[in-house]
């Protein structure tokens, strides 16, 4: 049906985002060529880490029509996260607390933007006229970082943002703590336009803040050198060099969006499912590190820090441990937690107390990545 007005029916997409709580929609065709060869060469530098998933399903993570067969579309949204009350970052400073990333602190957003996003698509059906309704071959898929889809060069072809140098997208009224989230749709709908232009400027903060140097130059990540990767992906022992410059960020890191001036703009995010649970946003190191499994896994239902486990939780709390100040109740702890929870935790728990028996040290805040180009 040639007269169908997908004009309209864009407009009532960007209504429907809104009213389902998304703070913007921007639609976007499925061509990502120009991204395909940084992909490859990103994957070739070994960038990627313990993250082979980033490597798998062949060309469809820049094919989007290959990954959901007649995708010509994709609707790309965002959902702010940010809590209201932003002294958090002020845990950084104090050692003997745990630093939580801000997007990590509520429940888990995967559920909830992607039944948001299955919302939409069911809206949009609704609007449709029956030929041109989903069938087999027609489909309209929601993703949330769930399948191998590129988000961040999506939304910023969708107008959502600009690409910072810290490759997280920038959008000038709303800083970068937000989440994404995309609908793949074979509808032929009207292309956004309004790309933000890169505003990053002459600007490096982000790049130079980075506790363990993880650029290797503007707008490139080696996640390998990521504190985010190495408490949240890395499944093995985290690299000594890495350790103190981790100082006490147990479960990603905030640095680089927490000192980008754009993030001036960022709104509160009015959902409360992203407010901060169980204290995580001002706890102690010794109080996380002292709940049981079982506590672990009640204090994370439902939170995006239960994948990664108990032994991993423990592994990080003793780098944070290791990097507190020394003190009597926090030797007295990691001894008490030596030979129970195998290999990984014990060689961390031995590098804290090793760390805590040199009460003079000076932690090392910052590591120089030797493979950097000058900036
Ligand atoms: S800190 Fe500066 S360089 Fe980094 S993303 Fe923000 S504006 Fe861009």
């Amino acid at each position: 049906m040639s007269d169908f007005d997908y004009h309209q029916l864009a407009r009532d997409i960007k209504r429907w985002g809104r009213e389902l709580g998304f703070q913007q929609i921007g639609i976007t065709d499925a061509d990502l060529s120009a991204h395909e060869p940084g992909l490859q060469e990103w994957l070739a530098k070994g960038y990627q880490g313990e993250m082979q998933w980033m490597g798998e399903h062949g060309n469809k993570r820049s094919r989007p029509a290959e990954l959901v067969p007649g995708t010509a579309r994709v609707i790309s949204a965002r959902l702010d996260y940010l809590p209201g009350d932003t002294a958090q970052i002020k845990v950084l400073k104090d050692a003997d607390k745990a630093y939580v990333s801000r997007y990590a602190l509520g429940r888990d957003y995967h559920k909830l933007i992607r039944k948001r996003l299955a919302t939409l698509a069911k809206k949009i059906e609704n609007a449709l006229p029956d030929e041109l309704k989903p069938n087999g071959e027609r489909q309209m898929r929601p993703f949330v970082d769930s399948a191998p889809v590129l988000e961040r060069p999506l939304a910023d072809k969708a107008g959502l943002g600009w690409t910072g140098k810290h490759t997280l997208i920038l959008n000038d009224s709303a800083g970068s703590w937000f989440f994404l989230g995309e609908l793949f749709t074979y509808l032929p709908l009207p292309i956004d336009k309004s790309e933000q232009p890169n505003r990053c400027g002459e600007c490096t903060a982000c790049l130079k803040v980075c506790p363990t140097d993880a650029f290797p130059e503007p707008y490139t990540l080696d996640a390998r050198r990521c504190i985010s990767y190495l408490t949240i992906e890395l499944k093995g022992a985290i690299p000594e060099e890495f350790r103190e410059p981790m100082g006490n960020r147990v479960f990603g890191c905030d640095d680089c969006q927490a000192i980008c001036p754009w993030n001036k703009y960022a709104k509160p995010t009015c959902e409360t499912d992203f407010l901060p649970r169980h204290g995580l946003d001002n706890s102690d190191l010794l109080t996380l590190f002292k709940w049981s499994e079982a506590e672990f896994l009640k204090n994370t239902e439902g939170s995006a820090i239960r994948r990664i486990g108990y032994q991993r939780w423990l592994r990080n709390l003793a780098v944070g441990l290791g990097n507190a100040p020394t003190r009597p109740d926090i030797i007295d702890a990691l001894q008490a937690r030596l030979g129970q929870h195998g290999e990984l935790v014990n060689e961390h728990i031995q590098w804290a107390l090793a760390q805590q028996a040199r009460p003079n040290r000076r932690r090392k805040r910052k590591i120089k990545n030797p493979h950097a180009n000058a900036r």
